[in-house]
C-alpha cells in the first residue's frame, strides 16, 4: 500500500494528526492485510523498540523483511510500554555512548520529518546526587569531550527554576537543556507504519518457536507458519535468552515497578513547567517525568516516576508476577516525600516492566558465532535502551545486510564477556 492510499483510507487523517489511539487502531488494521511471502532477505524476530526500528531501517534500504511478533504492536510484556522514555546526550553510564546518541537523534528526528509526528519531547533533564557520585562525574565528562551543553546550577538557581524538588545542601544539580523524553508505544507504531509503507511484511500475535542456519538460509518456524531468509536479526528483548540458548547465561531479565501517582500540587509538575529527572541516592536511583497529557500521549494520567533497580527481581519473561508489590510503592511514596514535597498525594497506577541485564549494563551488538555473520542479535539494554531504538535499528540492519557498520560498536561486542 502506498503512503497516500494508507492516509487516505485512514480517514483522511495524516500520522502528525492522529490521537494515539487513531494511530494503533491504523496501523494495526493495515498489518491485518499485509502479504505473505515466502523468502525473505531479513526475517526480524521481535518487533518491539530495536525489530520495529530494524524493520524500518530494513525497508527503506529496499530489502525483503519479514518482523515477526508474538503479541500485538505495541503491548505491555516486555521492555517498551509506559508512555515515556528519556532521551539525553551527556551520557553518564559511559561517554562512548555520545556518538551513537548523536546519531540517534538525527534519526529520530528524520522519522519525525518523514510522518509529520512528534516522538521527541524536548523537557530538559536535571541530575541531581550527591558530590563525586560516579554518574554525574561521567556526565560531566561526556559534556566536555563533546560539548554537550550541562549547566552545573547553584542551590539558589536551582530551586529558583525547579522548586518542586528539596534537595540536601551539598547535593550536586545539573541541568540538560537538550534532553527530554520519546514516546515509546508510539514511535514504535511510527516505525512499522514506514517500514509497512516500504513493503515491509509484518506479522503479529505470531511467535517463533525455534530457528535454524543451514546452507547460507535461515529457517524461523513459528505457532502459524515457516519462513526463510538469509538473514536473521534477533530483537527478543526479554526473550533473547529463550531464542538464543548460548547467550541466555548472560542475560538477567528484571522485573521493574514504576507508578503514576497524583500530586499535592498538579499544576507544578506538567508538561511545560516541570522537567525530566534523574536523582542518585547512595545505591538507589530515581528518574521520573512531568504529567503528559492523556489525549496527546495516552495513558495511565498523573506524574509518572520509578526506581531504577538493575538488580531488581530476577524472573521468567513468561511468569512475570505484575501485582503491585507494597513494598515497590512505599519506596517511592518516601522517595516523593523525602525529595518533592508537593509530589505525593495518592498513587493513581502502579505498573511492572522488564529490564534485560547484560553483566557489565552495556548493551550487546554482535553476531551470534558459527552462523557466518548470517546471525545478528541486540540484546541487554540493561533499562537505558530506548533512546538508542532509531540508531540500534540502523546498526542491525547494517549488520544484516553490509557485514559491518561504520558506527562506533566495539566496545558493545559480545567479545569483552568472554
Ligand atoms: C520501566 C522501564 C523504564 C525505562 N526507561 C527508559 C528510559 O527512560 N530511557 C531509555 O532509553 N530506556 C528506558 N528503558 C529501557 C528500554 O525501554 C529498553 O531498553 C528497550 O525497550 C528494549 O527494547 P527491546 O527491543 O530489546 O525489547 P522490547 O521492546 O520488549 O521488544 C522485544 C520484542 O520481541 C518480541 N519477542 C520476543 N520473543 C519473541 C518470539 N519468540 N516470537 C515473536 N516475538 C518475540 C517481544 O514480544 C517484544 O515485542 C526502560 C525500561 C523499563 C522497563
Amino acid at each position: 500500500m502506498k503512503r497516500r492510499d494508507f492516509i487516505i483510507k485512514t480517514a483522511g487523517l495524516s500520522a502528525a494528526s492522529l490521537s494515539y489511539s487513531q494511530l494503533y487502531a491504523h496501523v494495526n488494521k493495515t498489518l491485518e492485510r499485509t502479504v505473505d511471502q515466502t523468502k525473505y532477505d531479513v526475517i526480524v524476530l521481535g518487533v518491539g523498540s530495536m525489530g520495529s526500528a530494524t524493520c524500518y531501517h530494513l525497508a527503506k534500504k529496499g530489502y525483503k523483511v519479514l518482523g515477526l511478533e508474538q503479541f500485538e504492536i505495541p503491548h505491555e510484556q516486555g521492555s517498551h510500554a509506559g508512555q515515556s522514555r528519556i532521551i539525553r546526550k551527556a551520557y553518564g553510564e559511559a561517554s562512548s555512548y555520545v556518538p551513537l546518541l548523536e546519531r540517534a537523534y538525527e534519526n529520530w528526528k528524520t522519522l519525525e520529518s518523514e510522518t509529520g509526528a512528534q516522538v521527541y519531547y524536548k523537557t530538559g533533564l536535571v541530575y541531581f546526587g550527591a558530590a563525586r557520585d560516579p554518574f554525574l562525574e561521567t556526565v560531566k565528562q561526556s559534556s566536555a569531550k563533546y560539548k554537550i551543553q550541562v549547566n552545573n546550577l547553584t542551590a539558589k538557581q536551582c530551586s529558583d527554576k525547579y522548586p518542586q524538588f528539596k534537595l540536601p545542601a551539598d547535593f550536586q544539580r545539573l541541568e540538560e537543556p537538550d534532553a527530554g523524553l520519546l514516546t515509546p508505544e508510539r514511535s514504535i507504531l511510527l516505525f512499522v507504519q514506514e517500514a509497512l509503507f516500504k513493503g515491509a511484511v509484518i506479522r503479529t500475535k505470531e511467535q517463533v518457536l525455534e530457528w535454524k542456519h543451514e546452507k547460507g538460509t535461515v529457517t524461523v518456524k513459528t505457532n502459524s507458519g515457516t519462513y526463510q531468509a538469509s538473514k536473521l536479526v534477533i530483537t527478543a528483548g526479554p526473550w533473547a535468552g529463550k531464542m538464543m540458548p548460548a547467550l541466555a547465561p548472560k542475560l538477567k531479565v528484571a522485573r521493574q515497578a514504576l507508578a503514576w501517582v497524583k500530586p499535592k500540587k498538579w499544576d507544578n509538575f506538567v508538561l511545560g513547567k516541570f522537567p525530566c529527572w534523574i536523582l542518585e541516592n547512595n545505591e538507589y536511583d530515581f528518574y521520573g517525568f512531568p504529567i503528559l497529557p492523556v489525549g496527546k500521549f495516552g495513558g495511565p494520567l498523573g506524574l509518572k516516576l520509578a526506581l531504577h533497580s538493575p538488580g531488581g527481581d530476577v524472573t521468567d519473561p513468561d511468569a512475570v508476577n505484575r501485582n503491585t508489590k507494597e513494598v515497590d510503592e512505599r519506596v517511592l511514596i518516601q522517595f516523593l516525600n523525602q525529595f518533592m514535597p508537593d509530589g505525593y498525594e495518592s498513587t493513581l497506577v502502579m505498573k511492572t516492566c522488564l529490564y534485560t541485564n547484560s553483566p557489565d549494563q552495556d548493551f550487546i551488538l554482535d553476531y551470534l558465532p558459527d552462523f557466518d555473520k548470517d546471525v545478528a542479535f541486540a540484546s541487554g539494554f540493561s533499562g537505558h535502551g530506548f533512546k538508542f531504538a532509531s540508531v540500534i535499528g540502523e546498526i542491525m540492519a547494517d549488520l544484516a545486510i553490509n557485514g559491518s557498520t561504520r558506527l562506533p560498536i566495539d566496545f558493545l561486542r559480545a567479545k569483552r564477556l568472554g
